[in-house]
C-alpha cells in the first residue's frame, strides 16, 4: 500500500502545474502549491500516508458534510430537505442564477446556498460549538480548532456567500438573521484539519456509521446514507457527475484543497493539494483518488470480475 500511496502521489503531481490556489478568499491564496499528500486508513485501523500529509488545511466545503450531519441530527429529515432539495446542480458551488430564476429551495446542502439554509437548521444554542465538538468527536482529535486568520478573510470578503443569504431571506427560505448564519457558516469553513483527521472521519462514513477501530456506532446510519449519496452526485461541485465516472468513490472537496472520500470497502481516505482545477477541486487530490480507484478497485459500481489497470 505504501508503494501505491507513493506512485499516486508521482501521479497527482503531475498535474499540479495546470492549476491554481484559491485566492478569492485571501489567506488562502497563502498556501504552498507544491504541497500534495495523502492519508489512507483501513477498517482494521492500518493507517497509510505519503506526501504532505500531515500539513492543516481549513476544511473549507467538506464542512458541509458535517453541517448536514448536524442539521439532521438536531432537526431531522423533515425539516432539512423542506428548506433545501437532494439534486445536483450543473452550476458552480457559489452560484446564484437559481436563487435568481427562483428555482427554489436551494438544490442541495453540497453548494453553498443549500449549505447557508442547512447550518440554518441547525438547531443548537450554539451551533458553530456543537459543530466544532462533532468534528472532534468524528475525527478523533480534540485538538482541532478554528483558524481566525481564515475566518476573518472570509467573514471580511464573503459577498457573494451574503448575496446568497440575502436572496434566500427575501424568499423566506432562510429564516433568521442573515449576518448571523453566515457567521456559523464561515466558522464552520474555517476549522482547520489534516488528512489524518479526514481520513479517520471518512473511516466512520465508509463503515456506515460504525467505527470499526472502536466498535462504536458514532453516527446512525440513515444520516450517513444520506450525507454519501450526496458526496457521491454533488461532492464535487459541477464536477461530481465527471468524477463519479472516473473515480466512483463519494467525496466532498473544499476549496482549501482538501477531499474526503469514503469508499464501498470500508476505506476512508483524504487528500490535500491547494492547487484547484477550474472546478474548484484540488487537482493533485482528484487525481490521485482517480489512480486509486484504478489500482484498488475502489469504484463504487465496480464490476466483481474487474481487473485492475
Ligand atoms: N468557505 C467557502 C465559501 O463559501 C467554501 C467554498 C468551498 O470550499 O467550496 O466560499
Amino acid at each position: 500500500m505504501d508503494s501505491i500511496l507513493q506512485d499516486a502521489l508521482i501521479y497527482g503531481k503531475k498535474y499540479l502545474p495546470s492549476g491554481k490556489v484559491a485566492n478569492y478568499i485571501p489567506e488562502l491564496a497563502k498556501a504552498d502549491p507544491s504541497h500534495l499528500g495523502i492519508c489512507l486508513m483501513l477498517p482494521d485501523g492500518s493507517t497509510y500516508q505519503a506526501g504532505d500529509f500531515q500539513v492543516p488545511f481549513t476544511m473549507q466545503s467538506i464542512a458541509k458534510t458535517f453541517s448536514l450531519i448536524l442539521a439532521l441530527k438536531t432537526a431531522g429529515y423533515e425539516t432539512v430537505f423542506s428548506k433545501v432539495g437532494m439534486e445536483p446542480t450543473g452550476d458552480c458551488f457559489d452560484s446564484i442564477v437559481q436563487l435568481e430564476t427562483k428555482q427554489l429551495p436551494p438544490f442541495n446542502p453540497m453548494i453553498n446556498a443549500g449549505a447557508i439554509v442547512t447550518v440554518s437548521c441547525i438547531k443548537a444554542q450554539d451551533p458553530f460549538e456543537e459543530f466544532l465538538a462533532l468534528v472532534r468527536q468524528l475525527c478523533f482529535n480534540n485538538t482541532i480548532a478554528l483558524n481566525e486568520s481564515v475566518y476573518l478573510s472570509e467573514k471580511r470578503t464573503g459577498m457573494r456567500n451574503r448575496s446568497i443569504a440575502y436572496l434566500l431571506q427575501s424568499d423566506q427560505i432562510l429564516e433568521g438573521e442573515p449576518e448571523q448564519v453566515l457567521d456559523q457558516y464561515f466558522h464552520m469553513c474555517s476549522v482547520e484539519v489534516t488528512t489524518v483527521d479526514l481520513a479517520r472521519y471518512a473511516l466512520i462514513l465508509a463503515n456506515d456509521g460504525l467505527d470499526p477501530i472502536t466498535g462504536t456506532q458514532m453516527l446512525e446510519e440513515w444520516i450517513v446514507r444520506i450525507v454519501k449519496t450526496l458526496m457521491l452526485t454533488c461532492g464535487m461541485y459541477d464536477e461530481s457527475g465527471e468524477f463519479a465516472v472516473k473515480a466512483g468513490i463519494p467525496s466532498k472537496s473544499g476549496v482549501g484543497g482538501g477531499i474526503v472520500a469514503t469508499t464501498e470497502q470500508g476505506m476512508g481516505i483524504a487528500t490535500y493539494g491547494p492547487v484547484l482545477n477550474q472546478k474548484g477541486n484540488s487537482i493533485g487530490g482528484t487525481h490521485m483518488l482517480e489512480y486509486l480507484s484504478s489500482k484498488l478497485n475502489l469504484h463504487s459500481f465496480a464490476s466483481k470480475t474487474y481487473t485492475a489497470v
